[in-house]
């Protein structure tokens, strides 16, 4: 028999084929949370309607009771979920329900291709959102009038294969209508009490009433609005996994309220996980923005400063104007104030975390640093307290200890006017540069930037508590005399002259300068940078921008060590074997530039190190 003709049938976009094709044969345990994302669905879509309300005339079913009714019915063994808000189109059932245009599943579908978790501690995770009823379900269908007075009423359905129909129908009221036909080993979720128990706590955040069988389930409590101490642990963090989606606790909560110069009731919540380490490519802002408990905008951007994108909650002020549109939201001045105060707020209140509980906060940072050193490179107005929280290894910590630029501060010596760093791909990495031998020798602390994109952020920084930043391999730092008189004879007069020129004579247009001086201890010379180039490190992320580009060239200048034996003998071969001096001279500033990160050409330097090791071996 054939279909009747007004019976659209259309595929499932690839990708949809994919994520339903994981749900159905997952062996993610916790199937139940099907019930939380069409809830949420639900809710987000009765939001939507409510705000429709503040700014549309006509709405079509406009009597219809702002609510979500649950219906379960063990004889058929379907669960429905219905709600009136703004419902979908032709084009949005199409678009929402047939691809991954949205955020959730997206997602997930990334972080498959990108992570080595396993599907199951995905689905966990993210949430597949409305597919996740394909977990329990052999068939969903989704009777859905759009909030618009012309749009048609239609009904979506599938089986989760391949495709899905959509077929008019009529007398649909507004908003979805979606039942779930359970597969029989599912039958328990047509049972009221299994539900409810699904539903318990979770639905008390709902900010509409639950029906469950006709029975009011829960209590509709905007959380941040009540005194914190009428609110247990329990709630707070049930409410986050019900504001952020989430299915994780919170690591971090921050609950205030004020009531000037501004009415502001903010509950903000740090995740345990940053996504964004996963690749899963930018998140979008988590706080919504809400005007005596009605939600205005679910992910406001400008309500707080992109950095501050990882945090989640509700910031709710009593002196916005309901009507405020979404285009216009970030110009208002209110909400700049908002910005203002509760950004101040939530890094006071990072910033007692760090003092109180340091080894939490370091377990924090080494997730969500990333966005602090963001903050600090775009977010001038916050760049100060940014940067007291920020966490470093340094020559003065152990192994895996990080400090805070406050905390070096506070361990130097008086009369040190700067801070210095030096950057690189690992700790000892870093410690095996000749630049840090000069700071070591004077019991002077260098910052260890480890972390790419770190040494950008410094120099962003510029300065910390009056005490400019600088790199330890620049050219502009001046150090005291060492602790301990270094042993050996310092080359001089004629000897050390002739060996400059030499050296500078082969280095070419590389360096500005070759000089004696009294940094380096154990090795023989080393290249300092100017003080505004950029560094090796930054020098490689901009070949890696620009592959085809040739990083500009940096003139350098090399500082030799007048005591190392090494320099003794170059100098005595220059006269005495010519030969194999050039060969030594070029070895030693190739090595210097590499060590520096501006060699260029690796290749030369590997035949001259050939070239030379003949010369040692020729009888
Ligand atoms: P997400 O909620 O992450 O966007 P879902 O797969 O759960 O992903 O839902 C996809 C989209 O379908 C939603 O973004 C929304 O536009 C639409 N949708 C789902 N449920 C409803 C509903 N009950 N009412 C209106 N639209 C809905």
């Amino acid at each position: 028999m054939s279909a009747p003709t007004n019976v659209t049938k259309q595929e499932f976009q690839a990708e949809v084929r994919q994520i339903l094709d994981i749900v159905i044969h997952s062996l993610y345990t916790d199937k139940e949370i099907f019930v939380r994302e069409l809830v949420s669905n639900a809710s987000d879509a009765l939001e939507k309607l409510r705000h429709l309300q503040h700014t549309e005339k006509e709405i079509f079913d406009s009597e219809a009771p702002l609510e979500i009714t649950i219906t379960t019915d063990a004889e058929a063994r379907t669960i429905t979920f219905a709600d009136a808000g703004i419902g979908m189109t032709r084009e949005e059932l199409v678009e929402n329900l047939g691809t991954i245009a949205h955020s959730g599943s997206k997602k997930f579908l990334q972080a498959l291709s990108e992570t080595q978790r396993k599907e199951s501690a995905l689905i966990g995770q993210f949430g597949v959102g409305f597919y996740s009823a394909f977990m329990v379900a052999d068939k969903v269908t989704v009777a859905t009038h759009s909030w618009r007075q012309d749009a048609e009423h239609l009904v979506w359905e599938s089986d989760g294969k391949s495709e899905y129909s959509i077929t008019p129908s009529e007398d649909v009221s507004r908003g979805c209508r979606i039942v779930v036909h359970l597969k029989e080993e599912h039958a328990e979720f047509c049972e009221k009490s299994r539900v409810q128990h699904i539903l318990e706590n979770y639905s008390n955040f709902v900010p509409f009433p639950i029906l469950l069988d006709g029975e009011r389930v829960n209590k509709v409590e905007a959380l941040w609005m009540k005194s914190k101490s009428d609110i247990s642990e329990d709630e707070y963090k049930e409410f986050y996994k019900f504001i952020a989606k989430a299915w994780d606790e919170p690591q971090y909560r921050m609950h205030f309220t004020a009531d000037a110069p501004l009415d502001i009731h903010a509950l903000l919540f740090v995740p345990q996980e940053n996504t964004e380490l996963f690749g899963f490519g930018q998140m979008d802002p988590g706080v919504g923005l809400y005007c005596k408990k009605i939600l205005i905008d679910p992910n406001p951007r400008g309500l707080l400063p992109d950095w501050l994108r990882f945090v989640r909650g509700v910031i709710d002020s009593a002196d916005l104007p309901l009507n405020i549109s979404r285009e216009t939201m970030q110009d208002s001045s209110l909400v700049k104030k908002l910005n203002r105060v509760v950004t101040r707020r939530f890094l006071k209140f990072l910033e007692g975390e760090a003092r109180e509980k340091p080894e939490e906060y370091v377990k924090f940072f080494r997730k969500f640093g990333r966005f602090l050193r963001e903050g600090v490179v775009n977010d001038t107005d916050h760049r100060e307290d940014l940067a007291k929280l920020l966490r470093f290894e340094s020559s003065s910590t152990e192994p895996g200890t990080l400090t805070s630029l406050a905390d070096y501060v506070s361990r130097a010596k008086e009369d040190q006017g700067e801070i210095y760093f030096l950057s690189g791909d690992s700790r000892t990495g870093i410690e095996t540069l000749p630049y840090l031998e000069a700071f070591k020798s004077r019991g002077i602390e260098v910052i260890y930037l480890t972390e790419s994109g770190d040494d950008y952020v410094v120099r962003n920084l510029r300065e910390f508590s009056g005490k400019k930043l600088v790199s330890g391999d620049s050219d502009t730092v001046e150090l005291p005399d060492p602790v301990e008189t270094p042993a050996g004879e310092a080359l001089s007069g004629e000897a050390l002259e002739g060996l400059c020129a030499f050296l500078k004579d082969k280095m070419g247009d590389a360096a500005d300068d070759v000089l004696a001086g009294n940094r380096l201890v154990d090795s023989p010379l080393a290249a300092l940078s100017p003080e505004h180039a950029p560094t090796a490190q930054m020098r490689e992320f901009m070949k890696a921008m620009n592959p085809d580009q040739p990083a500009p060239p940096v003139k350098v200048r090399i500082e030799i060590n007048p005591r190392h034996p090494l320099i003794h003998q170059l100098a005595a071969a220059r006269t005495e074997n010519p030969e194999l001096a050039e060969l030594v001279a070029r070895l030693l500033l190739d090595q210097a530039l590499l060590t520096a990160g501006f060699l260029e050409d690796r290749a030369s330097m590997v035949n001259r190190g050939y070239s030379l090791m003949e010369t040692a071996l020729k009888k």
